[in-house]
């Protein structure tokens, strides 16, 4: 199955981490081009000054809150990366966020949101909250749920599933909940909501693989044939990201 993968990072902030990238894309024939994001600073530091080795298929996106100083590769895509556990940004920091993000403009056109609750920081997971703020403060622009909100998938079906500007991508919860409960909704969007569904693996955390396999497996669930599940993933991200 050729696939675009909606979520990859290098594999540590270094040169090193830009090859070993570059490396992975090369080994993945399937692939035909991906969303890097960047979830720090030193990540967004070290790809500004090796843009001559960042491929033309690669879209990047950035952490929200940069300065803007960075050069215009960087930004071309006008989407914006918010990781509340890197970040640590709790729930009263949301209209923060909101304020700060309006003061933007139209020089956003969407946003991902880390929505993979883990670790002890809980008061760090603030993503459903968030992403019903920024889908309902930002209509005209596009929420993308990375991880589809892990163990909460079920609680981002009930409480923004209904929100048609709210995208998701099942990268990761398709390893760590193969097999349980929280894959359902996804299975559901697939079936009823196809066009708000992208690929997307965690590269270097997820591999394409196990992920085109559940994936796969979803789709059957939801009655839809492989070929289109291919031609539908393939065409929502060129729609999301505005690709040829
Ligand atoms: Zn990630």
């Amino acid at each position: 199955m050729k696939y675009f993968d909606s979520h990859i990072h290098i594999t540590e902030p270094s040169l090193e981490g830009i090859e070993a990238l570059l490396k992975h894309m090369d080994d993945q024939k399937n692939m035909v081009g991906g969303v890097l994001i960047l979830n720090t600073m030193e990540e967004v530091e070290v790809v500004s000054m090796n843009l001559n080795k960042i491929p033309d298929n690669l879209v990047i996106v950035p952490y929200y809150n940069m300065p803007d100083n960075y050069p215009e590769r960087i930004k071309q895509s006008k989407w914006v990366k918010i990781h509340s556990r890197i970040s640590r940004l709790t729930v009263s920091d949301i209209p923060g966020v909101i304020s700060l993000l309006k003061s933007k403009g139209d020089s956003i056109a969407g946003f991902i949101v880390d929505s993979f609750p883990w670790g002890t920081g809980i008061e760090y997971n603030i993503s459903l909250p968030l992403t019903i703020k920024l889908a309902t403060e930002f209509p005209d622009k596009s929420v993308l749920v990375a991880h589809g909100g892990g163990y909460e998938s079920w609680q981002f079906r009930a409480h923004a599933g209904g929100l048609k500007n709210v995208f998701f991508d099942f990268a990761i919860s398709t390893k760590y909940y193969e097999d349980t409960e929280y894959m359902k909704p996804l299975a559901k969007y697939l079936k009823h909501s196809p066009e708000r569904v992208v690929f997307g693996t965690d590269w270097p955390f997820g591999e394409a693989k196990q992920h085109i396999k559940e994936y796969q497996k979803m789709a059957d669930i939801a009655l839809m044939k492989q070929e289109d599940l291919e031609r539908i993933m393939l065409e929502n991200s060129r729609k999301l990201w505005n690709l040829k």
